[in-house]
């Protein structure tokens, strides 16, 4: 291997300041081995007028995405307890995967284990989240590092949708204004194909075309269930924003809108800094 150097730190699921080794989100069985991906800072992506017309620069990567985030123990752990069980669920999603933005799906996986593919869930959540969140929801990591445990906190909830992730999601933590809502969510993301998955804090509400999979834990550990599932398709045309399903096109209108009314601001205030001068 030697690829992926280890990196000292604190443990996302042990919580020892030990080093670290290289944790593939999505496990790398999970066609994550080869992925080729930008990677951009997040500040170089705002300065971006519009995202779907100019790339962002970023140094081109490659073999798999992932994260030092947990010690080599802990990783080995939720390799040998968690992945293959959440592998299945992603040959499952896979296989019905469409063309199409909008698409309801109804499908069968058989044989599956949903309290594992839950606990493998958030254990990339708290890949993805830094070190801090450990400490803030220490309710994740137990749920994760004990196999028996069916009791999540209820202040988190987990909602999934099948995607082609046409922008790949890892975003960590963030309050998500909900205008209809007149809300914050405090949510995570990753959308990586087939699965997108949100991870909610303090939220009870529904979100539109989502599936709460949060009781996945009602599941004894070594049950093994055929699931009848009945999921959107939903397309994430923009990275780094969170519970965004706006279509292309849509997308691209509300982005014209945006530079319009930006440039219009911009030359009004040209404009009355300009009268200013002259008055003065
Ligand atoms: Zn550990």
């Amino acid at each position: 291997m030697g690829r992926h150097k280890m990196i000292k730190g604190i443990c996302r699921l042990c919580g020892q300041n030990t080093d670290l080794s290289f944790e593939h989100v999505p496990p790398r069985t999970t066609f994550n081995k080869n992925t080729k991906y930008t990677s951009v800072d997040f500040e170089d992506y705002i300065k971006i007028k519009n995202p779907l017309k100019e790339k962002p620069k970023g140094k081109i990567k490659q073999g798999g995405i992932g994260y030092n985030s947990f010690c080599k123990e802990c990783n080995s752990f939720l390799g040998a307890n968690y992945v293959p069980a959440y592998k299945r669920w992603v040959q499952g999603g896979f296989e019905i995967l469409k063309n199409t933005e909008f698409c309801p799906h109804k499908y069968l996986i058989k044989e599956v284990e949903p309290l594992k593919i839950l606990k493998h869930i958030i254990s990339m959540f708290l890949a993805i989240n830094g070190d801090w969140y450990l400490e803030a929801y220490p309710e994740l990591s137990d749920f994760v590092a004990n196999p028996e445990s069916q009791k999540l906190s209820d202040k988190f909830r987990i909602f999934t949708y099948l995607t082609k992730a046409e922008k790949l999601r890892y975003i960590s933590h963030v309050a998500k204004v909900d205008a209809a809502l007149g809300t914050h969510i405090k949510c995570s993301e990753i959308a990586f194909p087939p699965y997108g998955a949100v991870l909610t804090i303090d939220f009870s509400g529904q979100i539109k075309f989502l599936n709460d999979i949060t009781r996945f834990q009602d599941f004894n550990l070594s049950k093994t269930t055929n699931l009848n599932v009945n999921m959107f398709q939903l397309p994430t045309n923009t990275g780094l924003s969170p519970l965004d399903y706006r279509k292309k096109s849509q997308l691209e209108l509300d982005i014209e809108k945006n530079i319009a009314l930006s440039d219009e601001l911009e030359r009004k205030y040209n404009s009355t800094n300009g009268s200013k001068e002259t008055s003065s």
